[in-house]
């Protein structure tokens, strides 16, 4: 991606998929890189998810990188300063502000780097990434394996009976699987 570096302006990337596909390493690498070219960074992720820790963004590989944990979308208007590079993690736990967040962070000039879950748990387009993907200038699907028969895999296979949208954890109730091997069966939506 990106073979033209664009100049003089801002743009988003959305970088998503499934559980496990390596979407925070993905954004990790990215910033890293951005920090490595001396620009100014900052990272977002919401407060809701404290999995691992409330100061950092990990991936399941254990890699690390210092993160603001906010509320709100709106949050990162506030706080985004003069940062050149904003990248925003996990961003199916905020509400669909973030997608004009993102417009108005781009239109004042920065690359704005969004990580997410494309898809809930029963395989459903997950608000506010389908949106990102919209109006973004460049989109990463990641893909996982399937934890049933190795296939390349999109979907997130909830392990327990939690009917609620959103249900934060990791492999203790989640692990990827493929199209074919997506188990919805005994799943009910109550929300
Ligand atoms: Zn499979």
């Amino acid at each position: 991606m990106l073979s033209i570096v664009p100049k003089g302006t801002g743009w988003i990337e959305v970088i998503c998929g499934s559980m496990f596909s390596g979407k925070t390493e993905e954004l990790i690498r990215r910033i890293r890189r951005a920090q490595i070219a001396r620009l100014h960074v900052k990272i977002y992720k919401p407060l809701i998810d404290d999995r691992y820790s409330q100061n950092h963004i990990v991936s399941h590989n254990a890699q690390r990188i210092p993160s603001i944990p906010i509320a709100t979308p709106q949050q990162i208007l506030e706080q985004a300063g003069d940062a050149q590079v904003i990248g925003i993690d996990e961003a199916q736990f905020f509400d669909l502000s973030l997608v004009d967040v993102c417009q108005k962070l781009a239109d004042q000039g920065k690359r704005v780097i969004v990580a997410g879950l494309d898809q809930d748990y029963l395989g459903r387009p997950f608000e506010p990434i389908p949106q990102l993907l919209a109006v973004a200038e460049y989109i990463t699907k990641t893909l996982a394996i399937c934890s049933r028969c190795g296939n390349p895999a999109n979907r997130t296979q909830r392990l327990s009976k939690d009917p609620h949208r959103v249900v934060v954890g990791a492999a203790d109730i989640y692990e990827a699987r493929c199209r074919h091997c997506h188990d919805i069966s005994d799943a009910k939506e109550s929300v």
